[in-house]
């Protein structure tokens, strides 16, 4: 039996290696687009891009021959014969081959999205995906003065806090009245946002959308990076749609994440997914695309079972930590434990009675309660009025009544 994970990434790697943790003793074949050894994403806005060492590799070459993976890098996916079982690759000089599979893992990631450009090769404006990006960014930034940052997601933030710590004049570009409009409290962003004033970041609100690179031309900078989230076609699109799987701003999957088409399964940034409560999610985090590919590895040498893990997620910027735990999807009220003037505090986000979601700044022992609270059945407990009793921590909320 062959399975074929095409991607090398978070969840590609994770799913190769629990193949072979849970017994799998056929034949791995890992593949991806990329010529470098699979590397970490996040530290490419992080200390990655200000130390500028080289990216650190998910496992060490030896990992792929200790455990039998045939890892074939610059290899990218073109096309799938569903049908036959088969995919279409090519090499970087364009050169075609194929592959059967018996289980194919899709997990290629998301794609950085893009201002139009009329001539792409004439391009001044910057994206940060991949460690090829990181290395233009770095050398781009030394001789910067003044910087533009476009979103006010993650990405834009850390990279925008990374150049501000070089002592480079940041201005970042929102297009909502706050920053991380869809992923954190106001309470958050707000304590964020002055955290990287502080840091010397200038933010500009209620910028109009940005859809061309022309419409930066009141913006003018020596170094213009956007980071305003990912396509809605995956990298593979074409090849998808040829294949007939279904697709909607990412792949679509079920519960145990096999997509429309049979034997074919997708994880990581690709994947949409129903939720405990039937609502699709797609999420782009190293916990999500880890998990997923365990799960995958699991579903295919023991059989298929819902995906059901507590998502989350962290951000480091000009020193402060932020973790998430849980999705704030529905939230209407909040509980703030903790202390925002000193830097240290734990956002709790209900959606009417129910608690969904843990946000922390530099609070890490919150953090990791709230995930394991989260998970269990004591998460009931926690209404907003017990959050909001004297002495109330998520530590105690743990402890069986
Ligand atoms: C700069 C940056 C910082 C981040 N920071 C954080 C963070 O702090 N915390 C956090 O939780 N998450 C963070 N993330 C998100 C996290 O890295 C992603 O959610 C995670 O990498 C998703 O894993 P994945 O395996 O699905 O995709 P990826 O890690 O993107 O891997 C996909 C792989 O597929 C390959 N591929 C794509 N198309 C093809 C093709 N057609 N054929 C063959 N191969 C192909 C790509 O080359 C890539 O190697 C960050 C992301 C970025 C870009």
């Amino acid at each position: 039996m062959r399975v074929v994970i095409v991607g090398a990434g978070h969840a590609g790697v994770q799913a190769a290696e629990t193949l072979r943790d849970e017994g799998f003793d056929g034949e791995i074949v890992l593949l991806d687009r990329d010529a470098r050894l699979p590397y970490q994403r996040p530290p490419l806005s992080k200390d990655g891009l200000a130390s500028g060492d080289e990216p650190l590799p998910l496992r060490g070459a030896v990992f792929y021959e200790r455990l039998g993976i045939e890892l074939r890098l610059g290899a990218e996916l073109r096309g799938i014969d569903p049908g036959a079982r088969v995919i279409e690759l090519a090499d970087a000089q364009g050169e075609r081959s194929h592959i059967t599979y018996d289980e194919l893992v899709l997990a290629v990631g998301a794609r950085a999205r893009r201002l139009r450009c009329g001539d792409a090769q004439a391009s001044r404006v910057h994206v940060l995906r991949t460690a090829d990006d990181a290395e233009i960014l770095r050398d781009r930034l030394a001789d910067a003065e003044r910087v533009v940052v476009v979103g006010s997601g993650f990405i834009g933030l850390e990279f925008a806090a990374v150049a501000a710590t070089k002592g480079k004049r940041v201005t970042l570009l929102s297009r909502g009245s706050r920053v991380l409009g869809r992923s954190a409290s106001a309470t958050t962003a707000d304590w964020l946002t002055a955290h990287l004033r502080a840091a010397g970041v200038e933010f500009v609100f209620g910028v109009e959308a940005l859809a061309d690179e022309r419409d930066l031309a009141d913006w003018p900078a020596d170094l213009t990076v956007v980071g305003i989230g990912v396509d809605d076609c995956p990298v593979f699109a074409d090849a998808a749609g040829a294949a007939g799987l279904a697709t909607d701003r990412g792949v679509i999957v079920d519960a145990s994440l096999r997509t429309s088409l049979p034997g074919i399964w997708a994880i990581g940034d690709i994947a949409r997914f129903p939720d405990a409560r039937g609502e699709f999610q797609r999420i782009e985090s190293v916990q999500n695309a880890t998990e997923q590919g365990r799960h995958v590895a699991r579903a295919i040498v023991h059989g298929a079972s819902d995906y059901d893990e507590v998502p989350w997620f962290w951000s480091i910027q000009a020193g402060a930590k932020l973790q998430i735990a849980g999705l704030a999807d529905g939230a209407d009220a909040e509980v703030v434990l903790g202390d925002p003037a000193a830097g240290k505090f734990s956002v709790l986000r209900f959606a009417g009675e129910r608690l969904v979601c843990v946000e922390s700044v530099n609070k890490p022992a919150d953090h990791v309660a709230a995930r394991k609270l989260l998970a269990s059945a004591g998460a009931a407990s926690v209404t907003p009025a017990a959050a909001a009793e004297p002495g109330f921590t998520l530590k105690s909320a743990l402890v069986p009544a």
